[in-house]
C-alpha cells in the first residue's frame, strides 16, 4: 500500500485556467510527482479515485448539485484547499450575481434557450469549511507549489497579508493612479509581484482583499486621481462583486 498523501482535483464553475497552471507547476517540478499520488485529475489524468486525503478545488458553486460534490468532497478530505479567484471569492463569476439568472442566460444564450437551474455564484467556503486558498486569476505557480510543500511538511501555507502596493513600490513602478488610471492595488493582497502594474495596468483585484481594507482610502484617491466614479465601480466589480457584498452588509 502507497503511504505517499494522495491528492485529488475538482472543478466547478471556472474556465479551468488554475488547472492549467498546476499541471504547468508540475511539469517544472516533478520531483513533487514522486511525494504525492495524484488520484483524481479530471483535466489530466483519466482515473477517477475516491480514497484522497487532501482535495483542490477549482471554481465557484453555482447550483444545487455543486452544494451536494463539495459536501461530499469535505467529508473525504482531510484538507480542502480553494483553488484560485473563482473558489477563494467567487471571481469573476460573482459577476452575474449583479442580475437575476435569467437575464443573464439571454444576454449570453438568447431567449431561445432554457434558463439554467443555477443560483447566485458563490465560493466554496460558503459551502463548506475551506482550510485554506490559493489565491488569484489564475493561480501563482510558486504559491502553488509552496503550499503543497507546506501541506506535505505539515505546515500551514502562507500568504502575504500586505498589498499589492508594497510589492508595487518594490519594484519602482511608476504609480498608475498618477495616470489617471483606475488601481486597486492598495487593498488587494500581494504575491504576485504587482504584475499587472509593472505592465502599466491597474490592479484588477484578483488575489481578493487584503484583511481590513482601506476602500474609503481607495475611493478618495481614485477621486483625487480624477478616476470616474463609473470606472473606479467597474473596477471593483470585476473579481471582488462577492468579497464587497459581504462588506456592504
Ligand atoms: S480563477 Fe481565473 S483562471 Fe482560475 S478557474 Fe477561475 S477564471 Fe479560470
Ligand atoms: S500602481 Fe497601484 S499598486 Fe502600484 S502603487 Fe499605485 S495604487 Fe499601488
Ligand atoms: S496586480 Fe492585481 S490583478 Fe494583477 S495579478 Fe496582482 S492581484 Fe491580480
Amino acid at each position: 500500500m502507497s503511504a505517499k498523501p494522495k491528492i485529488a482535483f475538482f472543478d466547478f464553475a471556472s474556465c479551468e485556467g488554475c488547472q492549467l497552471t498546476v499541471v504547468d507547476s508540475l511539469q517544472k517540478h516533478v520531483e513533487l510527482l514522486d511525494v504525492v499520488e495524484i488520484v483524481q485529475f479530471r483535466e489530466a489524468m483519466t482515473e477517477r479515485g475516491e480514497d484522497y486525503q487532501i482535495a483542490f478545488v477549482e471554481g465557484s458553486c453555482t447550483r444545487q448539485q455543486d452544494e451536494e460534490r463539495l459536501l461530499k468532497i469535505r467529508e473525504q478530505a482531510a484538507v480542502v484547499i480553494a483553488l484560485g479567484a473563482c473558489a477563494h471569492m467567487g471571481g469573476v463569476n460573482a459577476l452575474r450575481n449583479r442580475q437575476a439568472v435569467a437575464q443573464a442566460s439571454a444576454y449570453v444564450y438568447g431567449n431561445e434557450v432554457e434558463t439554467p437551474k443555477a443560483y447566485a455564484a458563490r465560493p466554496a467556503s460558503e459551502v463548506i469549511a475551506v482550510d485554506y486558498f490559493i489565491p488569484g486569476c489564475p493561480i501563482d505557480q510558486n504559491e502553488f507549489i509552496a503550499a503543497v510543500k507546506a501541506l506535505l511538511q505539515g505546515r500551514s501555507p502562507q500568504l502575504p497579508d500586505y498589498p499589492v502596493c508594497v510589492e508595487c513600490k518594490l519594484r519602482e513602478n511608476a504609480c498608475v493612479m498618477l495616470q489617471g488610471k483606475a488601481c486597486l492595488g492598495s487593498v488587494t493582497r500581494a504575491g504576485c509581484d504587482a504584475i499587472c502594474t509593472a505592465l502599466g495596468v491597474g490592479c484588477e483585484g484578483c488575489r481578493g482583499l487584503i484583511p481590513n481594507p482601506n476602500l474609503e482610502g481607495l475611493a478618495i484617491a481614485m477621486s483625487e486621481s480624477h478616476i470616474p466614479i463609473a470606472e473606479a465601480e467597474a473596477k471593483q466589480q470585476l473579481f471582488l462583486t462577492h468579497q464587497l457584498a459581504g462588506i456592504d452588509g
